[in-house]
């Protein structure tokens, strides 16, 4: 693991510089929708609820933060992603919703990595989910602590906290078969039946306790468990295993430990340790909210931790239609080759959005506008794309590219324009410049005797309503002269090789009288002169059914066979010029993005992001 975060308080206790805490992305004077999180926290900075907190510069136990300074940050909110898979868009709403509310009220937001489970976690997905969060535009760093935190620098501290738990008579272990443990747990009509080792005395326990930790204990023998009420109507309280034995190496301590602390018990702890005011996860979790709370009091009774205790909010997890967004199932694509990588265009991680032409700033606003609700709902893809459209509409360089070439030559160009001659065009790099901007960047090219056009803007007999390009019709060359069709050329088969047209003179866009010759249409095309090769790949859905995973359902049976078509296009000099990772509009088809990994000026390669709102008239 390359991230190592500062030691933890209550075992050591560093002295932390005057701690202020840092802005995080850029925050925006709009006033944003309220929802209930920001009521839940604007009525506690109101309360004063957590101004008594102090922060000892690092994470710790209630001794280590009694020793710090008041807390400058008004509220701390965590990040807390498991480092076995790539992140994808939920997590990027996570994201956006903890790191913006920290922003948004003066507070900090950690990121935190829960490798509390010791068979899962890789390097190669810390390294990516630091990118991830660094990408979108926030920061963790606050002054003298760079690092994120990780969860397992805690398991000192946790055992510590299950010792305490033992000895106030909160713990104990039991020795029962899993499934016993399983039939005894009751269920929603049934009470639970205590184990028969439940009334093993505090000693007892420990001594036990103590064996497990030090291996004299096979794997599954016995578990810690929490003694709560195993009559409990919420089945989470019947005493919630909280240690398990596990013979495992882990990624961060190694072979220190054999036995590791379940996730329910971990979690709310390493909330406290690192003093959150508002730990903000999804609605699967609400049912795990009185043991986090009945944690947190006993804690807090054995001076372990400080209060007043972090409190858990649940919001509605972000499901997307046509997306799947299960880190599991998304590795089995890549497993599976159903897709290149995790950070194919088509895959819902934040790398595959990324290469696929997404931006910060359409994911920041995703987020904004959908939300946090307390109800699950499907939002409709099109949302996520009207975001990366708005923010590219402003921002995209255009340009003009042909994707389905057919060859025009201007049969009278020699004759009017003189033999071989190359007529240098510009248009506007961008459609709506800066204001105030004085000389608004233009685009470069030329026009000659032959241009690539689209195929489908020539028919030979023009349905009804047709305004392109049919024998005896006139339309723009979009930054060029207006032309007027006079037939076309065939092969053998009959497949139109040529279409022919002849240039009107003293038409050229920008020139004075150039609109006196009126024209219905005006169409895209590339000069056969400077044009250049690219390849563009035509990025569809990757799934048909728009809940490919919902009710369990077998996701890969909805798989897309069309969901990727490269296509070998024409495009204009400046294309060739971006630089990987650049987004454009190619006039009329859609936005395009220069592929982060193939894309080079010798051989280019554009992915498609998203079409253009408007389909292209007749
Ligand atoms: P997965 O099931 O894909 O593994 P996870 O919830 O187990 O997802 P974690 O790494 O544990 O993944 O999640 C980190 C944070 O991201 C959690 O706080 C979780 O609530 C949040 N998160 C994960 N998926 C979504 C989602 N679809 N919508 C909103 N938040 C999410
Ligand atoms: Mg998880």
């Amino acid at each position: 693991m390359p991230v190592r975060p500062p030691k933890i308080g209550g075992m050591s206790h560093p002295n932390p510089p005057q701690n202020k805490p840092t802005a995080n992305a850029a925050a925006t004077d709009a006033v944003k929708p309220s929802n209930f999180l920001r009521q839940i926290i604007e009525s506690d900075l109101e309360k004063g609820t957590y101004a008594s907190r102090r922060w000892a510069g690092s994470p710790g136990d209630a001794a280590h933060h009694a020793s710090g300074q008041p807390d400058p940050a008004k509220i701390r909110t965590r990040f807390p992603p498991e480092p076995n898979g790539y992140l994808h868009v939920g997590h990027a709403k996570s994201i956006c919703l903890n790191f913006g509310l920290a922003r948004d009220y003066g507070g900090v937001c950690h990121l935190r990595f829960d490798d509390t489970n010791p068979e899962k976690e890789d390097t190669e997905y810390v390294n990516s989910i630091i990118d991830a969060v660094q990408w979108l535009g926030f920061s963790w760093a606050q002054p003298g602590n760079n690092q994120p935190y990780q969860a397992s620098d805690y398991f000192d501290f946790m055992y510590r906290a299950a010792e305490a738990l033992i000895e106030a008579g909160y713990a104990y272990v039991d020795e029962q078969s899993a499934e016993e443990m399983g039939v005894n747990r009751g269920d929603f009509g049934k009470p639970g039946v205590d184990s028969p080792y439940r009334a093993r005395t505090p000693a007892e326990n420990l001594a036990i306790f103590r064996q497990m930790k030090h291996g004299q204990h096979a794997d599954g023998a016995m578990v810690l468990r929490a003694k709560i009420d195993m009559a409990s109507p919420n089945i989470n309280l019947r005493d919630p295993a909280i240690y398990r034995i596990r013979r495992a190496t882990h990624h961060n301590t190694g072979d220190a430990w054999c036995i590791y602390p379940m996730y329910t018990y971990a979690h709310p702890i390493e909330d406290a340790l690192e003093q959150l005011t508002h730990s903000i996860c999804t609605l699967e979790f609400e049912d795990q909210r009185p043991f986090y709370d009945w944690l947190m009091a006993c804690l807090i009774e054995v001076d372990l931790l400080a209060n007043p205790p972090p409190r858990q909010y649940e919001f509605a997890r972000l499901n997307l239609t046509y997306v799947i967004t299960s880190k599991r199932k998304l590795a089995q694509l890549v497993n599976e080759n159903k897709v290149s990588a995790w950070d194919d265009p088509r895959m819902p991680t934040i790398v595959g959005l990324r290469r696929r032409g997404y931006t910060p700033a359409s994911l920041q606003q995703f987020a904004e506008r959908i939300g946090v609700t307390k109800s699950d709902s499907w939002i409709d893809y099109a949302t996520l794309e009207g975001c990366l459209r708005e923010d590219l509409e402003l921002k995209a360089h255009r340009g003009m590219a042909v994707l389905n070439p057919v060859k025009l030559v201007l049969v009278n160009w020699d004759e009017v324009m003189g033999a071989g001659h190359l007529e240098p065009c510009t248009q506007p790099a961008l459609a709506h410049p800066p204001e105030g901007e004085p000389t608004p960047a233009l685009r470069h090219f030329t026009i000659g005797k032959e241009v690539w056009i689209e195929r489908e803007d020539f028919e030979e007999v023009p349905p009804k309503g047709y305004k392109r390009l049919f024998p005896g019709n006139k339309v723009r060359l979009k930054g060029g002269y207006v032309i007027e069709c006079t037939g076309c050329s065939k092969d053998d088969t009959g497949a139109i090789t040529q279409v022919l047209a002849n240039v009107v003179p003293d038409t050229k866009s920008g020139t004075p009288g150039s609109d006196l010759v009126k024209v219905k249409a005006a169409i895209t095309w590339v000069g056969v002169a400077g044009g250049v090769n690219a390849e563009v790949r035509m990025y569809d859905r990757l799934f048909l059914d728009a809940q490919p995973d919902a009710g369990g359902k077998d996701f890969l049976e909805s798989l897309n066979p069309n969901s990727l078509r490269v296509l070998t296009a024409i495009v204009e000099p400046s294309l060739a010029n971006a630089m990987p990772g650049q987004n454009f509009q190619f006039e009329r088809h859609g936005y395009f993005v220069a592929d982060r990994s193939d894309h080079s000026s010798t051989k280019p390669v554009f992915n498609l992001s998203v079409g253009l709102k408007d389909s292209w008239g007749k």
